[in-house]
């Protein structure tokens, strides 16, 4: 190690800055961020330092470096662009004892800057010695896309319960498995979603489940995460968290490859699609496995196609749970019609087209199509259907029957934001037999409604598939 990596209390204290520009500006905006009484040497204030005094005290001393300014200074900073000034000030501030920084010249520093992801009070601090800026930079902008603004509020969360945990839970090793459970859990969840009374009535009640539980395993919690249509970039930030904390994870032929590798890897995996007898594992299996496996304690990760709520039958899940009082956490994605239509270049509502867009489903139930013509066939109103592909037919002769015009535009989307992605478009005349001839297997989408010509005039989505 080339460095020892600390993080200094510089509140109140006095610290040096030599120069005026967007460098100088920005060790200034650090240090004042930090509570410290800075100083800046330089002839003027450039532009950002003037934008800072704004906000901030700070001295400005116009002429020039003395070996008072460094009295009583912890660290000093020089960023002028005149280098015998930057070299006046390491002589200075070695015969006081400050330890300086000179920008961009490693070997004239005491101390280097890390970059910094802030979220106070946490803070992340980055450095490659000097030797690779680029990288530097690649790494901060990884952690600040992967690290919520929240979990500064979840670690002064932390700090806040810090002693009284440390008092009602002696023991290191089942209090560290607290804190696991805080951070990664449902307190950290509702934190993230700004619900503080909700996480401090969580965090209470389990404390003192803690308190008496003993060695009793933790209470487990059920995710039903909605994944979306298929392409694993349309994750959300929340679900992908869920699915990297997960112990075990149901899942069905919707979900596919790219985003069953995003599930943490150690996470049992477990089945409950159609198998090869064509036995789907029902809803109801489902909701006691949910169960079972969340009073053993576990996380259970329930991927849902889509959005959960959207002909997903989560629903009916999320109720089996709460009647056996099963923790849940419900987390919204990309519907197939959103990420399908937007991926095929077909708007669902336009000024010119539509001004109203349903959802229905297309699924028979008893061999027959439980549909509401009426409202279906309406002026300027785009209609997708889910699970339509087997009664593609029955579904158009349908609206034909009940007065729509045969050649109304309609268009199925085949593995809609995945690799392999079709549409084909037609009318509601033709649509069967070219769905037919194309061969189109499940997952598909139906969208009805002259919204679907304006695919080809949106040529760059249709160059897409
Ligand atoms: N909850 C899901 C829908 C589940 S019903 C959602 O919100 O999207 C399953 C139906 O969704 C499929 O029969 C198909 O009509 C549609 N669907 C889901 N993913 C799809 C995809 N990638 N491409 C086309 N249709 C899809």
């Amino acid at each position: 190690m080339d460095h020892l990596p600390i993080f200094l209390d510089v509140n109140g204290k006095r610290t040096l800055v030599v120069g005026s520009g967007v460098i100088a500006a920005r060790k200034a905006d650090l240090l004042l961020r930090a509570g410290s009484d800075l100083t800046i040497v330089a002839p003027e204030l450039g532009e950002e330092l003037s934008r800072l005094a704004e906000s901030y005290d700070f001295s400005h001393k116009t002429g020039s470096l003395s070996a008072k300014d460094l009295a009583a200074c912890i660290i000093a900073f020089g960023c002028s662009q005149d280098d015998s000034i930057n070299q006046v000030l390491c002589e200075l501030a070695e015969a006081a004892g400050v330890m300086v920084n000179v920008s961009d010249k490693t070997e004239s520093c005491d101390f280097i800057m890390p970059a910094v992801v802030d979220r106070t009070p946490l803070l992340i601090a980055i450095s490659s010695g000097g030797t690779s800026p680029l990288l530097v930079r690649m790494l901060k902008a990884r952690f600040e896309t992967t690290i919520p603004a929240a979990y500064g509020r979840l670690a002064e969360f932390a700090g806040s319960y810090r002693d009284k945990i440390k008092a009602l839970i002696p023991n290191l090793t089942r209090r560290r498995r607290f804190w696991e459970a805080v951070v990664s859990g449902p307190v950290a969840e509702h934190l993230f979603s700004s619900q503080l009374e909700q996480a401090e009535l969580l965090i209470d009640s389990q404390l003192q489940a803690a308190a008496v539980a003993g060695d009793k395993p933790p209470v487990g919690e059920v995710y039903l995460v909605g994944t979306g249509p298929g392409d694993p970039d349309l994750l959300t930030f929340r679900a992908l968290r869920l699915m990297q904390q997960a112990d075990v994870v149901l899942y069905d032929r919707l979900i596919g490859e790219g985003i069953l590798n995003l599930v943490r890897r150690d996470a049992e995996r477990i089945y409950v699609g159609k198998l090869k007898n064509n036995h789907a594992v029902s809803q109801e299996e489902i909701g006691h496995m949910l169960i079972r496996l969340a009073q053993d304690g576990k996380r259970v990760l329930r991927l849902k196609g889509g959005d959960p709520f959207v002909f997903g039958r989560g629903g009916e899940e999320i109720e089996a749970l709460s009647e056996n009082d099963i923790a849940f956490q419900v987390i919204p994605g990309v519907t197939a019609a959103v990420g399908c239509a937007s991926y095929a270049g077909i708007p669902l509502t336009h000024r010119d087209h539509a001004q109203a867009c349903v959802f229905v489903t297309g699924h028979e139930k008893d061999g027959k199509l439980n549909l509401n013509w009426k409202s279906l066939i309406q002026p300027r109103q785009t209609v997708v259907i889910y699970m339509g592909l087997s009664s593609l037919e029955a579904i158009t002769d349908g609206f034909i029957a009940n007065g729509a015009n045969p050649a109304t535009p309609a268009a199925i989307i085949e593995n809609g934001t995945r690799a392999g992605q079709r549409v084909i478009t037609g009318t509601l005349e033709s649509l069967p037999d070219k769905t037919l001839d194309a061969g189109v297997k499940s997952p598909a989408l139906v969208i009805v409604g002259s919204v679907v010509t304006l695919r080809d005039k949106l040529s760059w989505f249709a160059d897409k598939s």
